[in-house]
C-alpha cells in the first residue's frame, strides 16, 4: 500500500466516499456512427479516413450504423439492463474545435439499456455495482496542441478528424460506489466483459477505453452529498485506483482544516502521483439537448432482442464459475478468464483432453505457456508458440499417467512450444531411451538395493510398488514406461522372495 492508499484508508473511518463512474468505450465496428469511413484509422496518416458526415460541413446527413445499436443493446443484455421498445436520438449543443457541428449526436432522455449491475470480486468480499445506464453517441475529433508558439506568436493546435464519429459508448453507474479499490475492479470486470462480448477491445492505453470517476466524501451516518471532483485522464486501471485514494486523502485533509472544497475537474498526473486542477464546474452546463431533426426514432422489438442475446457469449463471470468448478482454485480460474490468449488455450487443451486432469491443463496455461506468451509480447492477444492442443494435451497426459516423468514432460513441452515437435515424436523419443531393458533392471536393482526395509514391506504384502515406481522414475529422469517399470518391479521382487 502507498502511503497515499494508507491515508485514505484512515479517512475512510471519518468520512463515507461516494464514487460514480463514466466510462466511455470505442465500439468494435468497420464504418464510423453516422457514415460509412473505416474505423481502422489507427496509425493512418490525420484526416485521411473522412467524409462530409463526419467533418460535419453543412447538408450532410447521418446514416445510422446498425453495428454499433446492436454492440450497445448486447452489452444491456450482458449487465442485465432494460431495453427500451424505442429510443431517439438527441443533439448535445456546445461548441469546440474538436467539433466543427457545433453539436454531437448523443442521447439523452431514453438511452439504449438503463439499469443495469455488474458483480465484482474485492479484497472485503463481492460487490454489486449499479449501473444507471449505457448510451451511444458518436466520438469528436483529435486536438494536438503545439509546444512552441509558432512565428506569429500563437501557439498552433493540430485537428485530426479520424476520430470524429467513430462510435462510442458512455456506461454510467450510480454513485454507490464507495472504495478506489472498487472503482478499479470494476472497471477491470466491465473490459472484461466488454471483450468477452466482442463490442470493444477496450484498451485503456490506446484511449478505446475512457474512465472518469466523480468523487466526493461525506462524514459516516449523513446522507446528503459532499462537494463533487470529477477526476480525467487515468490511463491505467492502477492510475484509476490511485487517483480515486489520492483524491479521497485531498479532500478529506480539506475538509479536516474546514476548507471548502469546489466543484471542479481534475486531471491525474502519474508522474507526480497527484491529480491537479483542469477547470472549475462552478455551474452545471447547459447542453440544450433536443431531438435530432435528421434521424428517425429509433424502434427495438422483441425479436431483435432475442436475436442479440442468442449471440452473446458466456460471461466472464459465469466462464469463471465453470472453470473453477473443474476443480481448478478460484484465483487460477480468474487469471485464466483474464486472458483471452490463457482462455483459448485452456479450453483447446481441455477440449483435446477430456480426461485430462483440470489443474494439470492450468498449471501449463498459467506456467509454461503464459511465459512464452509473454516472452513473445501477445499481451493475452492469443496464444502461445508454434503449440497445438492436441500435442499439448498428449505431453500432460503422459505426464498425469506417470508415463513420463515430470522434469522430462516439462522439456517435451519445451520442445514442443519452441518448434512444433508433434507430441508422438517427442513421446517416442523418451520411449526409446528406456527400451533397454538391461538398463532399467541396473535402475531398479539399485533401487531396491537401496531400500531394503520397503523392500521386505513388499513380502508383508505391504502397497509399496508405488513407492519403487516411483524412485525407478526418479532415477531415469523420467524417461522409462511407469507401466513396464511397475511390471519388472513386481518380478525382481517377487524373484528375489
Ligand atoms: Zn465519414
Amino acid at each position: 500500500m502507498t502511503a497515499t492508499a494508507d491515508r485514505a484508508a484512515s479517512a475512510l473511518e471519518r468520512y463515507e466516499a461516494v464514487i460514480g463512474i463514466e466510462i466511455h468505450c470505442q465500439l468494435r465496428t468497420v464504418s464510423k456512427m453516422f457514415c460509412s469511413c473505416s474505423t481502422q484509422y489507427d496509425g493512418a496518416p490525420p484526416n485521411t479516413h473522412t467524409c462530409p458526415t463526419c467533418l460535419g460541413l453543412p447538408g450532410a446527413l447521418p446514416v445510422m450504423n446498425k453495428a454499433a445499436v446492436e454492440h450497445v443493446i448486447a452489452t444491456g443484455l450482458a449487465i442485465e439492463g432494460q431495453i427500451p421498445a424505442r429510443t431517439q436520438w438527441e443533439r448535445k449543443n456546445y461548441f469546440y474545435p474538436d467539433l466543427p457541428k457545433g453539436y454531437q449526436i448523443s442521447q439523452y432522455a431514453i438511452p439504449l439499456a438503463a439499469h443495469g449491475r455488474l458483480p465484482i470480486e474485492t479484497s472485503a468480499g463481492p460487490f454489486v455495482v449499479d449501473i444507471t445506464r449505457a448510451h451511444l453517441e458518436e466520438d469528436t475529433a483529435k486536438l494536438a496542441h503545439g509546444e512552441a508558439p509558432s512565428a506569429n506568436g500563437y501557439r498552433t493546435t493540430l485537428v485530426d478528424f479520424n476520430r470524429s464519429g467513430a462510435p462510442l459508448m458512455e456506461i454510467v453507474t450510480e454513485p454507490c460506489i464507495r472504495t478506489a479499490e472498487q472503482a478499479r475492479r470494476y472497471a477491470e470486470e466491465l473490459q472484461l466483459l466488454l471483450r468477452a462480448i466482442g463490442v470493444s477491445d477496450a484498451d485503456m492505453e490506446r484511449g478505446q477505453m475512457r474512465v472518469e470517476a466523480n468523487v466526493s466524501l461525506r462524514p459516516r451516518g449523513t446522507e446528503p452529498f459532499g462537494t463533487r471532483v470529477e477526476v480525467k485522464n487515468m490511463n491505467s486501471f492502477r492510475a484509476v485506483e490511485r487517483a480515486i485514494a489520492y483524491e479521497v486523502d485531498r479532500q478529506a485533509a480539506a475538509l479536516d482544516a474546514g476548507e471548502p472544497l469546489t466543484m471542479e475537474t481534475r486531471g491525474w498526473d502519474d508522474g507526480r502521483q497527484a491529480t491537479y486542477h483542469m477547470r472549475s464546474k462552478e455551474t452545471s452546463e447547459d447542453y440544450r439537448y433536443f431531438p435530432e431533426p435528421d434521424l428517425p426514432p429509433l424502434r427495438v422489438d422483441q425479436a431483435w432482442i432475442d436475436g442479440i442475446r442468442a449471440r452473446v457469449p458466456e460471461l466472464p463471470a459465469a466462464r469463471r464459475a465453470r472453470y473453477a468448478a473443474t476443480g481448478i482454485t478460484p484465483y487460477d480460474a480468474a487469471v485464466i478468464v483474464a486472458d483471452p490468449g490463457m482462455t483459448l488455450a485452456f479450453e483447446a487443451i481441455s477440449a483435446a483432453g477430456p480426461d485430462l486432469p483440470a489443474k494439470e491443463v492450468a498449471n501449463f496455461v498459467t506456467g509454461p505457456h503464459a511465459r512464452l506468451a509473454k516472452a513473445a509480447g501477445l499481451n493475452g492477444r492469443g496464444t502461445a508458440g508454434a503449440s497445438d492442443p492436441e500435442s499439448i494435451a498428449a505431453i500432460l497426459a503422459a505426464i498425469a499417467s506417470g508415463r513420463v516423468g515430470r522434469p522430462i514432460g516439462r522439456d517435451l513441452l519445451d520442445r514442443h512450444l519452441a518448434d512444433g515437435t508433434p507430441a508422438a515424436d517427442l513421446l517416442a523419443t523418451v520411449a526409446s531411451t528406456i527400451s533397454d531393458e538391461g538398463a532399467l533392471l541396473a535402475h531398479i536393482d539399485a533401487v531396491i538395493a537401496a531400500n531394503p526395509r520397503a523392500a521386505a514391506d513388499f513380502r508383508a504384502g505391504k502397497p509399496v510398488v508405488g513407492f519403487f515406481v516411483g524412485q525407478v522414475m526418479r532415477a531415469t529422469g523420467g524417461a522409462a514406461d511407469a507401466s513396464r517399470v511397475t511390471e519388472l518391479v513386481r518380478q525382481r521382487l517377487g524373484t528375489e522372495a
